[in-house]
C-alpha cells in the first residue's frame, strides 16, 4: 500500500510505472490530504486506474462525538477489518489514540480490546492513515496540524507489531509528511521485556509507557497473562537500560481495580520500586468493562491512591477520564458494533 512508502520510495514506485517523478509527490500530497483516489483531481483517470490497488482504500466508518468533545472514531480498511481511534481535546492540543492490530492477543483480563483475540496486525500505513484521515476530518492538512500528540494505546499490543510499528514511527515524523515530533508520540506495552530492549536502540525520542496495573507479579498474573513470561523486575531493568538509553523519562499506566491492586499495602510497595527514580505514575480508575468481572475504583479511590504515591514521594496523577458516554476504553466500540453486526 502506498501509504507505507516514504515520498523517495513513492516517486520510485512511479519511475517504475514510466511515470513521471512529480506525479509521486501528487500521490504523496494526496495521501496526507487524507483524501481517496476518487478525490484526488490533479490526477488522470488513466494514473488513477493504474495505481488503484496500491492507494489506501481506508476510510471514516462512524464517529461519536461524547458530552466532553472527545470523539470516537471508526477506521475501515480495505479488506473490511475496522479499528477505534479516540481523539481527545486538551487546551494544548489535539491527541489521538490509534490502534497498532486489529484485536490483540495478550489477553488482560481488563481490556475489551482483546476479548476475540488478534485478528491481524495493521501495517505502518494503516497506523499513519488513522492519523491523516482524522487530521482532514477536524480540519487540518499536511502543513496545518490539527492533530498534534500521538499516543499508540488503542487495540493491540505494539510491541508485538515491531516492525511495522517502527515503520509508522518514521513516516508520522518525516519532515516530508506529517511531521509529528516524536516527543509529541507515546508508546504503550504491556511489557514484552526484549522489545523494550530492541527500542532502546532505535534512537527514538518517543516516551515509552508501562501499563503495569499491580504492585507485584502475584497480583500482576491474576489481570495479566503476559505476567507468566515476564517479571515487575525483568520490566523496570528493560526500562532502567531505556532512561539510560534516551535520557527520557516512562510513565507508567496503573488501572485501579477494586479489591485487587488498591490497598495501601500496594501503594506502600509502588513507593518502594520507584522512588528516586525517572517515573510518572498514572493512576486510572477501571473503565467497567460488561464482559469483564471486574469492579472499578472511584475517582475519589483513585485520588486517594495516588496521594500516597505523592506522599511517598512519587510523581503521581489521576487520569482524566474521557469519553465515558462512548464507550472511550480500548476496544470497548469495536465489540459493540460487531455484536450488533452479528
Ligand atoms: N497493549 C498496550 C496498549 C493498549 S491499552 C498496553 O498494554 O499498554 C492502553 C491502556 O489502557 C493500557 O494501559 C491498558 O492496560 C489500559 N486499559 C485497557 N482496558 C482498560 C479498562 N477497561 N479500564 C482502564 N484501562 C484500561
Amino acid at each position: 500500500m502506498l501509504s507505507d512508502l516514504t515520498l523517495t520510495e513513492i516517486r520510485e514506485y512511479v519511475k517504475e510505472k514510466g511515470l513521471p517523478a512529480f506525479r509521486g509527490n501528487q500521490i504523496f500530497d494526496a495521501i496526507y490530504a487524507g483524501k481517496s483516489l476518487q478525490e484526488v483531481s490533479n490526477l488522470p483517470q488513466n494514473i488513477k486506474n493504474e495505481i488503484e490497488n496500491d492507494y489506501p482504500a481506508y476510510k471514516i466508518a462512524n464517529m461519536f462525538e461524547g458530552k466532553d468533545g472527545t470523539r470516537k472514531y471508526i477506521i475501515q480498511f480495505a479488506d473490511g477489518e475496522i479499528v477505534e481511534c479516540v481523539l481527545m481535546k486538551y487546551k494544548y492540543g489535539n491527541t489521538l489514540c490509534i490502534s497498532t492490530q486489529v484485536g490483540c492477543r495478550m489477553g488482560c483480563k481488563f481490556c475489551a480490546s482483546t476479548l476475540n483475540g488478534l485478528k491481524r496486525n495493521l501495517t505502518a500505513g494503516e497506523m499513519l492513515g488513522q492519523i491523516l484521515l482524522i487530521n482532514r476530518d477536524i480540519g487540518g492538512n499536511k502543513t496545518e496540524r490539527k492533530i498534534t500528540n500521538v499516543v499508540l494505546m488503542g487495540s493491540g499490543e505494539p510491541l508485538d507489531n515491531y516492525d511495522n510499528d517502527i515503520k509508522f514511527l518514521k513516516l508520522v515524523s518525516s519532515g516530508d509528511g506529517i511531521n509529528i515530533s516524536e516527543r509529541n508520540i507515546s508508546l504503550s506495552t504491556c511489557g514484552l521485556v526484549d522489545k523494550i530492549y530492541k527500542l532502546a536502540e532505535e534512537d527514538l525520542s518517543i516516551t515509552l509507557t508501562i501499563s503495569l496495573h499491580a504492585p507485584n507479579d502475584e497480583i500482576r498474573r491474576q489481570t495479566m497473562p503476559i505476567a507468566n513470561k515476564f517479571s515487575i523486575e525483568g520490566i523496570l531493568k528493560a526500562c532502567d537500560y531505556w532512561i539510560q538509553k534516551t535520557g527520557r523519562r516512562v510513565a507508567v499506566e496503573y488501572t485501579l481495580i477494586k479489591g485487587v491492586n488498591d490497598k495501601p499495602e500496594h501503594a506502600k510497595t509502588l513507593i518502594n520500586i520507584f522512588k528516586n527514580k525517572l517515573y510518572h505514575i498514572n493512576i486510572i480508575p477501571l473503565n467497567y468493562v460488561k464482559e469483564r468481572d471486574l469492579a472499578a475504583a472511584s475517582r475519589q479511590e483513585a485520588y486517594s491512591f495516588a496521594g500516597l504515591l505523592t506522599k511517598g514521594g512519587l510523581s503521581a496523577t489521576v487520569r482524566r477520564t474521557m469519553g465515558e458516554d462512548i464507550g472511550g476504553a480500548c476496544g470497548q466500540l469495536r465489540n459493540t458494533l460487531l455484536g450488533e453486526a452479528k
